[in-house]
């Protein structure tokens, strides 16, 4: 067990892995317990900065909460995709393992749905990893608000980077007219019900017109898909004011 050397002078919640697991080739989904058994309370679609301690050195990322405050037993779940050369999501997908200790801070981010009880109607767009928040939201108002429907339009290279899919699979089933998914994927789309290539705003003008009236659009990913999606929604004639974004970008303090 690799235990954070008490030398290091970083505050925030001491926290144990207590589960991580594959969620494609090239992410991970992990499990984390504060050790004082305090339960993590944020909002949907809030972020948290995970303190690692990788090779002596103590490192800061954030990252999003992916499921729904309370579920886990109060446990914060992460979902991190490995960025080409990247340290800290290297590391979290080829060494961390149940029974490191990190130190978690936060929550923190303003990408939290308005608060209000349905009936409504969201529009959630995200690229590769972005998706984290959208399934927090999806897990937390499916379960909340019985007279809200999302529609997420994901974003994917293709079908092997697609994160939490089994588990948007399963949202879709379990909640049939009330959550719907648009894939749209660069490669390898033929034979799979998704939209073939990059998003652009006709691909976003066909999904959205078979859509109900959208009351708040929720976006998240690069910087560069952010200015493209934001583009685009301007061009349909969307409000800025129904729009919320987050890009994932460099690390920013809580
Ligand atoms: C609010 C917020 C929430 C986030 N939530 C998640 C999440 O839930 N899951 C997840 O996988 N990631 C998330 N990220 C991204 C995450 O914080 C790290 O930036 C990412 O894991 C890369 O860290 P690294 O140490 O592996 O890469 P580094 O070693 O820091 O960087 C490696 C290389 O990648 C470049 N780079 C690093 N990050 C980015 C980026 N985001 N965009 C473009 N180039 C980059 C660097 O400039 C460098 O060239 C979030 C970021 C923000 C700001």
């Amino acid at each position: 067990m690799e235990k954070i050397g008490t030398s290091v002078p970083v505050s925030g919640r001491r926290c144990k892995v207590v589960c991580i697991k594959k969620n494609t080739a090239d992410s991970v989904e992990i499990l984390l317990k504060d050790e004082s058994g305090e339960p993590f309370v944020f909002k949907p679609g809030q972020f948290f900065m995970v303190n690692v301690e990788i090779d002596g050195q103590m490192v800061r990322r954030t990252y999003s909460a992916t499921n729904a405050p309370g579920e886990f037993d109060g446990a914060l779940r992460l979902g991190v995709k490995r960025r080409p050369g990247g340290l800290v999501s290297g590391y979290m997908n080829d060494r961390l393992k149940v029974g490191d200790e990190v130190v978690v801070k936060g929550p923190g981010g303003k990408l939290v749905p308005t608060e209000g009880r349905g009936p409504r109607h969201l529009v959630l767009i995200a690229g590769g990893s972005g998706v984290t928040p959208m399934i927090s939201m999806a897990r937390t108002l499916l379960a909340s608000e019985p007279d809200t429907s999302i529609s997420l339009i994901y974003c994917n290279r293709c079908l092997d980077d697609v994160m939490f899919l089994q588990e948007l699979n399963e949202l879709v089933d379990s909640n049939h007219d009330r959550f719907r998914v648009f894939h749209v994927l660069k490669e390898n789309a033929e034979g799979w019900s998704a939209c073939a290539g990059r998003l652009n705003v006709d691909i976003l003008r066909d999904i959205l017109n078979g859509l109900p009236a959208v009351d708040e659009y929720l976006v998240c990913g690069t910087p560069e898909m952010m200015t493209g999606v934001c583009g685009y929604l301007a061009e349909l004639g969307v409000p800025a004011s129904v729009i919320r974004t987050e890009t994932f970008n460099v690390p920013e303090d809580i």
